[in-house]
């Protein structure tokens, strides 16, 4: 459930506004731009001593051109199609622009400037028209078509049939097949939603940054830390007050407030201010908006032939349709429902016995798990930060894929890098073969957006020989000061093993083709190696690795970790049962088999949410009115993900467990296996590979302590 991703570049972009064309540059110098000539560096590694931010958009637009010249040539091709001069052909095409989007998205994100955020607005537009232009055009689909009506008899590879059926569906889900007014309607939807999802993240955005809660009284503050404290003050300072302390709705400035203030009214003023963001009744209302948008995705998905916009897309995900998202939520529910009851039974009494009266509020949650945590554990999460230095987590993590793979890591520090806290490394083999090179980047900085995340600078490849990967990963840890070292929280420690779980994802990467690499896999998949890294983290033998003082060197003790863990799983009712409220709302919303402007939307969510028992203490994590995963970004129908992946990952670290080694090889060797397929077999067929069997449920019913 964490909420660190690989990027999903394409379904971002979908739904970024349209942009002019404001910055033509000169195409005289594109013989020297860096981003377009061959790339004569170790590993051939992207030149960045060499690009300036200057360089990017006159570089896309010339990849750009470069890729339609070789759309044309396939499309006008005189010869009857084949699998070579169509379908792979296309695979192949747009290799400057592919290597053009992995090195600005990836600096756009991490090492951002004004030239660059610019730059940006342009790009995201300009591509997501270029891909549509490619995606809708009938003459491309057409040869496509024939390829794939003969291909029993082509004689193609598993991967090979894979690269044709996946391009043939892809045309199809994007509605090539539609004729005359038809097809005229699926653009205009097209637009429409994308110019209404933009709308509510703008609505969203506005209605998040109007709402301040103005504290000037020091006690309302409670034991937050100095650094939040800092924060507030100098968020006041910017809102125009000479004094106090400002608290907003992003969420970390609300979450340490809900847990740290006393003030109770002060803690209601905030939550409901969060729980009504787009739902006041005025101009940046979404309602009507996310009704709009439901309704339009539903009439698309009958458009292309599906019943539910649900169907339209789990049809290309490993839980394949809505029933089987049901069927699995459904197994979670009531066992996560029951122990959130116990806890409020907990809370509230904890609260009575401060001597607080009044009814238990949804408000009051977080403020009393932190007290009945530090009465029932003693636990406070900073007490482990000496023993997380994020050099020895970067090296128990390097540990960890030596005991399990093999591997080994050389840092190479002479390698051109996108910023100088960058850390590069070779990673080899067992046998000293390489296999790939990662850009690791630890710290927070200005110029780079919040949250952790892993892309490829270079995916694998296999076609006119075999390209090796290059990675990255990306986190906004704090950097280290002048006397201390960067010190992780424990949940900071968690995501450098769970970004290092993507890495590996897309270095173990062995098939032919870029588009099925690494990575490239049902969304629903591509959490699993991430997450399941997570499980090793916290391991009793793998601490022992890693896990030491800073300055004593001595390991974590044993009473730690089990106080920590203790402590961390009070309140996993909480957290499931505000999680899959959520992703159920996101399943009902795109189940609707009709479009109907008259549902009342807060009488749609209100009424579901009571059917399922939910408490009225717990909020969805979020309401239909601000959820722009799924209205804003590209996770509709999606959003449980994330507990399918905790299934998989549950489910694969018990089988290492069974073994009684968990690091026993063989079943490392699989596991790799598995990976190493990236997206070139379907999820499920992976995973009944590599364990003989389909996904229990039950281990992960066993570690959320639901049985
Ligand atoms: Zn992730």
């Amino acid at each position: 459930m964490k909420k660190t991703h690989v990027l999903l570049f394409v379904s971002i972009f979908l739904f970024l506004s349209c942009n002019d064309d404001k910055n033509k540059k000169s195409e005289e110098t594109m013989t020297e731009n860096p981003l377009l000539s061959e790339w004569n560096t170790s590993f051939g590694v992207p030149p960045f001593d060499k690009i300036k931010s200057e360089d990017y958009l006159p570089a896309f637009r010339e990849a750009v051109k470069i890729h339609k010249e070789e759309i044309d040539v396939i499309r006008n091709n005189k010869e009857e199609p084949t699998f070579i001069n169509t379908v792979e052909a296309l695979e192949l095409s747009g290799e400057k622009l592919n290597r053009f989007t992995n090195v600005f998205f990836a600096v756009s994100s991490a090492n951002t400037d004004d030239v660059l955020k610019e730059a940006r607005k342009t790009i995201a537009p300009e591509l997501t028209a270029h891909n549509d232009e490619i995606d809708l055009n009938t003459e491309l689909f057409n040869r496509v078509k024939v390829v794939f009506k003969q291909k029993e008899t082509l004689n193609l590879s598993p991967e090979e049939m894979r690269l044709l059926t996946e391009t043939y569906k892809n045309y199809v889900r994007a509605g090539v097949n539609l004729e005359g007014q038809n097809k005229e309607r699926l653009k205009e939807i097209n637009k429409r939603i994308s110019e209404l999802s933009t709308t509510f993240g703008d609505n969203l955005l506005e209605e998040t940054n109007a709402f301040e809660l103005h504290v000037t009284d020091k006690k309302d503050l409670g034991n937050l830390s100095a650094s939040l404290i800092a924060g507030a003050a100098e968020e006041a300072k910017k809102r125009g007050h000479d004094t106090g302390w400002s608290f907003t709705l992003q969420r970390p400035s609300i979450n340490p407030f809900l847990q740290s203030s006393p003030n109770r009214d002060f803690r209601e003023k905030l939550f409901q201010g969060y729980a009504l963001r787009g739902d006041n009744n005025n101009e940046n209302d979404n309602k009507a908006v996310l009704l709009e948008i439901a309704n339009l995705r539903v009439e698309r998905a009958k458009l292309i032939g599906f019943d539910t916009h649900a169907d339209y897309v789990l049809a290309d995900a490993m839980a394949e349709n809505p029933k089987a998202v049901y069927e699995f939520m459904d197994k979670l529910w009531a066992a996560a429902l029951k122990m959130a009851k116990n806890e409020q039974k907990a809370l509230s009494d904890m609260m009575k016995k401060e001597g607080v009266t009044g009814e238990f509020r949804g408000s009051d949650w977080r403020y009393y798990v932190e007290k009945v945590r530090e009465e029932r554990y003693q636990f406070n999460e900073d007490e482990t930060r000496p023993y997380f230095e994020f050099t020895a987590v970067r090296e128990g993590v390097f540990m960890l894929a030596n005991k399990l793979f093999g591997l080994t890591f050389k840092e190479l520090k002479d390698l051109p890098k996108w910023h100088k806290d960058q850390q590069v490394f070779e990673v080899l083999e067992a046998d000293g073969k390489h296999l790939g090179v990662i850009y690791m980047d630890f710290f927070a900085r200005e110029s780079k957006r919040g949250g952790a995340w892993m892309n490829a600078l270079r995916q694998q490849s296999n076609v006119d020989g075999f390209e090796t990967p290059i990675v990255t990963n990306n986190f906004n840890f704090p950097p280290p000061t002048k006397d201390t070292p960067s010190l992780l929280s424990f949940t900071e420690a968690q995501t450098l093993f769970h970004e290092f779980g993507h890495a590996l994802h897309g270095l173990f990467s062995h098939v032919k083709y870029r588009s099925l690499s690494g990575t490239s896999v049902p969304r629903d998949f591509v959490e699993f190696p991430s997450q399941v890294m997570e499980n090793w983290m916290s391991e009793p033998e793998v601490l022992a690795l890693y896990a030491k003082h800073y300055q004593t060197g001595e390991v974590i003790p044993d009473a730690m970790i089990q106080k920590m863990n203790k402590a961390n799983s009070f309140n996993e009712g909480f957290r499931t049962v505000e999680y899959m409220a959520a992703a159920y709302l996101d399943m009902n919303w795109h189940t609707l088999k009709e479009p109907n402007s008259k549902i009342d939307v807060r009488k749609f969510e209100k009424d579901f949410l009571k059917k399922m028992g939910l408490i009225d203490e717990i909020l969805p994590r979020y309401r239909s009115n601000y959820f722009a995963h799924i209205f804003s970004g590209g996770y509709s129908s999606g959003y449980y993900s994330y507990l399918w992946s905790e299934v998989l990952d549950a489910d694969t670290f018990n089988e290492f467990k069974k073994t009684g080694n968990i690091f026993d090889p063989v079943l490392a060797k699989k596991y790799r296996h598995m990976l190493s397929s990236g997206g070139s077999k379907s999820g499920m067929d992976l995973y009944k590979e590599f364990l003989g069997r389909v996904p229990e449920i039950d281990p992960l019913l066993k570690k959320k302590g639901f049985e």
